[in-house]
C-alpha cells in the first residue's frame, strides 16, 4: 500500500427527506440569533420559507446571490450581515449562493449552515470563488467550510431536468478527478467511488421521474461524498479546464463540466490504471470515459463546447491558456495534445 496522508475535514450533516424542518434545532447548536438567509433572486421565495421555519429568531433574507460572486455583490452582502449584526448565515441554494455565503464568512467568520439544491458540492468544502473586474480568483480558507449542512432531498425536487443532469455530472467530475489525484488516500478513494456510482445510478432515473424521492436522496447522498473528495483533494486537468473556459470563455458552470469530463478522463488514461478500474466499477462500464459520454449524452446533457456557444476559433486561445500556467497532472500538459482534447469537446465526439 502507498504512504498516505488523511485530515477529511467536514461539516456537521442532517440528510433526508424533510430535515429542513430541522433547521431552529441546528441554528440553536451553532449558539446563533441574528441569521442572515442566502439565496438567488429566483429562490427568494425558499428563503421566505427558512424564515418562516426560523419562527421568531431575527432573520433577515439577502437574496442577490449571482453565479461566480461578482465582488460587488459580496460587498452588499457583507454589509447586509454587518448591518443586521449577525451570528450567522444561511445559505439556501446551489453553488453561487453557498459561494456568497463562502465571500462573507473569508471576512467575517461567520458560521454558514448551508441547504444545498443542487449537486455542485461547494458546501463540502473550504474553497472560495471571488469575481473582480472578469476575473475569477479561487482560494482555501477554513473559515469559510460551512459548519452544518442541511441535505433535504425535497429540495431538488424542483431542479429541472437538464439541470440535473449537468450539476449530476459536476459531482461526478469531482470524484473521477479524487481517483487520480496527487494526494489522493484510502478515504478519499472509498468516498469518490461509492459518490460517483450513487449520482451515475440515480441520473437516469431522475431523467425518467424527476420527482422520484428515491432517486433524488441517493442523486443527495452522491453528491455529498463527491463533494467531501473535492474539499480534501487537489484537482487537475479537468478542474483546471473547466475553470478557464468558464472564467475566460463565460461558458456555464455545470454544462462546461458534462462536456469536458470524458475528454479529460481520455487525456489522462495512460497515466490512471488504478482510477481507471475504480470508475469501471462505479460505472459498471469496462470503459469509463465513453461511458460518461454516453451518460450525458442520453440523457439530454450537452455533450459539445459548440453547442455550449464556444467559438471554434477560441478552441486556439483556451489551448494556449490552459498550458500557460504549469500544474500537477497526472499526463504532462502537452500544447498538441490539449488541443485536441479541446477540439474533440468542441466537436462533441465520442472519446474511445
Ligand atoms: P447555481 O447555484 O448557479 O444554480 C444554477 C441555477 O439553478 C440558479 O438559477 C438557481 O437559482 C437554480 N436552482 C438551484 N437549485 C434549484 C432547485 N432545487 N430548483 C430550481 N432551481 C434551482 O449552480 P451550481 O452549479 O450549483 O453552482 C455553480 C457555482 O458554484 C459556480 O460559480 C461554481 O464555481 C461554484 N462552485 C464552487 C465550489 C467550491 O467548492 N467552491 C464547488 C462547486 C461549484
Amino acid at each position: 500500500m502507498k504512504s498516505f496522508v488523511c485530515a477529511l475535514h467536514s461539516a456537521r450533516v442532517v440528510f433526508g427527506a424533510g430535515v429542513l424542518a430541522e433547521l431552529p434545532r441546528e441554528i440553536e447548536l451553532l449558539g446563533a440569533s441574528r441569521v442572515l438567509v442566502l439565496s438567488t433572486p429566483g429562490h427568494a421565495d425558499l428563503a421566505r420559507r427558512v424564515v418562516d421555519i426560523l419562527g421568531d429568531r431575527t432573520a433577515e433574507i439577502f437574496a442577490g446571490a449571482a453565479m461566480h460572486v461578482p465582488a460587488a455583490v459580496a460587498r452588499e452582502a457583507r454589509e447586509a450581515a454587518r448591518n443586521l449584526g449577525a451570528d450567522c448565515l444561511v445559505a439556501i441554494g446551489g453553488g453561487s449562493t453557498t459561494g456568497l455565503a463562502k465571500a462573507i464568512a473569508l471576512e467575517s467568520g461567520l458560521p454558514i449552515l448551508a441547504i444545498p439544491t443542487t449537486y455542485a458540492g461547494s458546501e463540502m468544502t473550504p474553497i472560495y470563488g471571488l469575481t473582480e473586474a472578469g476575473e475569477k480568483r479561487t482560494g482555501r480558507d477554513p473559515r469559510v467550510l460551512p459548519r452544518t449542512v442541511i441535505y433535504d432531498p425535497e429540495l431538488t425536487s424542483t431542479l429541472p431536468v437538464g439541470l440535473s443532469m449537468t450539476s449530476g455530472l459536476n459531482a461526478i467530475a469531482h470524484a473521477a478527478e479524487g481517483l487520480y489525484a496527487r494526494d489522493t488516500n484510502p478515504l478519499t478513494e472509498l468516498l469518490a467511488e461509492e459518490g460517483l456510482h450513487a449520482v451515475a445510478c440515480a441520473l437516469p432515473e431522475i431523467h425518467r421521474a424527476p420527482q422520484d424521492m428515491r432517486a433524488r436522496s441517493q442523486a443527495l447522498y452522491g453528491a455529498w461524498l463527491c463533494g467531501i473528495v473535492l474539499g480534501n483533494a487537489g484537482m487537475a486537468l479537468h478542474h483546471k479546464l473547466c475553470h478557464l473556459l468558464g472564467g475566460s470563455f463565460n461558458l456555464p458552470h455545470s454544462e462546461t463540466h458534462a462536456v469536458v469530463l470524458p475528454h479529460a478522463i481520455a487525456y489522462n488514461a495512460p497515466g490512471i490504471p488504478d482510477a481507471l478500474e475504480s470508475m469501471a466499477r462505479a460505472l459498471g462500464r469496462p470503459d469509463p470515459a465513453a461511458a460518461l459520454y454516453d451518460l450525458a449524452r442520453a440523457h439530454g446533457a450537452p455533450y459539445s463546447l459548440r453547442l455550449l456557444g464556444l467559438a471554434e476559433a477560441d478552441i486556439d486561445k483556451a489551448a494556449e491558456l490552459a498550458v500557460a500556467n504549469p500544474y500537477w497532472n497526472p499526463e504532462p500538459i502537452e500544447p498538441e495534445g490539449i488541443r485536441t482534447l479541446l477540439r474533440n469537446a468542441w466537436e462533441g465526439r465520442r472519446p474511445g
